[in-house]
Order: structure tokens, then C-alpha cells, then sequence
């Protein structure tokens, strides 16, 4: 297998521990994550992708369990060193794009990048090149509002691989989009994802397009288990 850029083990994370209303979410599970590999994920609404995804995304700490990037084990750092991992190793994508909607598609991919200390000029370089790549570079100096929601979520993507991250984590990320949309957008993720070496952990609904990525894993009773 491919080097390892996500180890997910032993991870355990349960809601109101003790309580009448408890929900053990994730009980012991593991997941390994190549670089260049492309896994969906798939599972009923209310299973746990959203907790799993946010806590590989070093947004979230499980109660158990290892979680590591690139070999290193995040689960016990600093919450310094987890902001620092995510956001030189890790791109969210959520199934709203959530850009800022007082800037250009442009500016939305440039700003992540000034933020890790890339000059503007290279960063504007990079935000064009990443929109072209997903066919909206003609809408470059367009506020969300003024793109589709096809378009909205391909900058959202461009926005996550910005700072070049090893991992890209996506929770329904066309979830809200029609089929035909849908399709063409994942086709745009899918080609980001081959051109970067990226690997990458998809949430979605859509067994088509789940089909398409290296493995499909479903989370069953805190587990994940190859379909
Ligand atoms: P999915 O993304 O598969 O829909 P989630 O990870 O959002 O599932 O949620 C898994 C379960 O945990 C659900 O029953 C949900 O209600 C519960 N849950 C999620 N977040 C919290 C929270 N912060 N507090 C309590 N329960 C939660």
C-alpha cells in the first residue's frame, strides 16, 4: 500500500457518556488512508460520518484512539500543534460551501493562502489555476452570489486545496446539488484529487458516485466495514 497520510485507531467517541440518552457514535474504529487513495464513506443520516470526519479533521477529539497525520499522533497535542497539522495538512469541504461572500471566488482561494505567509502574487497564480482546473476561472471575480451552486461548491474545493494539503475530508460535499450537478462537480473533485495526489475521505448519500473512489467503507455500530 501507498504511504499512510490518515491513521484513524481505536477511536472511540460517545455523546452524554452516562446519561439515559447516551449515543456511542464510534466504538473502536479504524481506517487507514493512502496517499493518491480516494475512500467514500456511507452510511444512513445519524451514524456518526460528520463526528468521524470531524474528528480526523483535528476539529473534534474522540474520547479513545489514535489520529494521525503523516505518522504523528494529534490525539493527545496541544491544541496549537492540532490548528498548525490541520491547516498546513487537512482541506474541509462541507456540503454548504461556506465562502465569504463579500469576497471574489478569487479572493476566497488567495486568502487561506496569505494566511500561511504565500506571497499575493503567487497565491492569486495558484487560485487561478486551481479554478481552471475546475472549469469556473471565468467566474474568478465573481462574489458566491453570483455562481451557481454547482460553481459555489468547485471554489469550495479550490478554497480546501489552497494550501496544498495531504488530506481532504468532505461531508456530503454535493449532497445539495441536483443529479446532473452533482455528477459534474464530483468529476471536477475527482480530477483535483489525481492532479495533487491527495488522499481523500468522502461523505456522501449517492452509491453512483461512491462507487467511483478506490474503496467504499460504511459506518455500522461505530465501525467501518468494506462494502
Ligand atoms: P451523520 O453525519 O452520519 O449524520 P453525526 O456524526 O452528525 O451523524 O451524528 C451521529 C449521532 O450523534 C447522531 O445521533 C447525533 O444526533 C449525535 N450527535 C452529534 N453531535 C452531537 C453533539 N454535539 N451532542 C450530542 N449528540 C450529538
Amino acid at each position: 500500500m501507498s504511504e499512510p497520510v490518515l491513521q484513524l485507531q481505536g477511536l472511540a467517541k460517545t455523546y452524554g457518556a452516562g446519561s439515559p440518552g447516551e449515543i456511542r457514535v464510534l466504538q473502536g474504529l479504524d481506517l487507514t488512508v493512502g496517499t493518491g487513495e480516494t475512500v467514500a464513506l456511507v452510511a444512513p443520516s445519524g451514524a456518526g460520518k460528520s463526528t468521524l470526519l470531524h474528528i480526523a479533521g483535528l476539529l473534534d477529539v474522540a474520547d479513545q484512539g489514535a489520529v494521525r497525520i503523516g505518522g504523528v499522533d494529534l490525539a493527545g497535542k496541544s491544541d496549537r500543534a492540532r490548528t498548525t497539522a490541520r491547516r498546513r495538512d487537512i482541506g474541509f469541504v462541507y456540503q454548504f460551501h461556506h465562502l465569504l461572500p463579500e469576497f471574489s471566488a478569487q479572493e476566497n482561494i488567495v486568502l487561506p493562502q496569505l494566511a500561511n505567509g504565500v506571497s499575493e502574487a503567487r497565491a492569486r497564480d495558484r487560485a487561478l489555476h486551481l479554478l481552471e482546473r475546475v472549469g469556473v476561472a471565468a467566474r474568478a471575480g465573481h462574489r458566491p452570489a453570483a455562481l451557481s451552486g454547482g460553481e459555489q461548491q468547485r471554489v469550495a474545493f479550490c478554497r480546501a486545496l489552497a494550501n496544498a494539503p495531504r488530506l481532504l475530508l468532505a461531508d456530503e460535499p454535493t449532497g445539495n446539488l441536483d443529479p446532473a450537478t452533482s455528477d459534474q462537480v464530483f468529476d471536477a473533485l475527482m480530477a483535483l484529487v489525481a492532479d495533487t495526489g491527495l488522499a481523500a475521505v468522502i461523505a456522501t448519500h449517492n452509491l453512483e458516485l461512491a462507487a467511483r473512489m478506490d474503496r467504499v467503507l460504511r459506518l455500522e455500530n461505530g465501525r467501518l466495514t468494506e462494502t
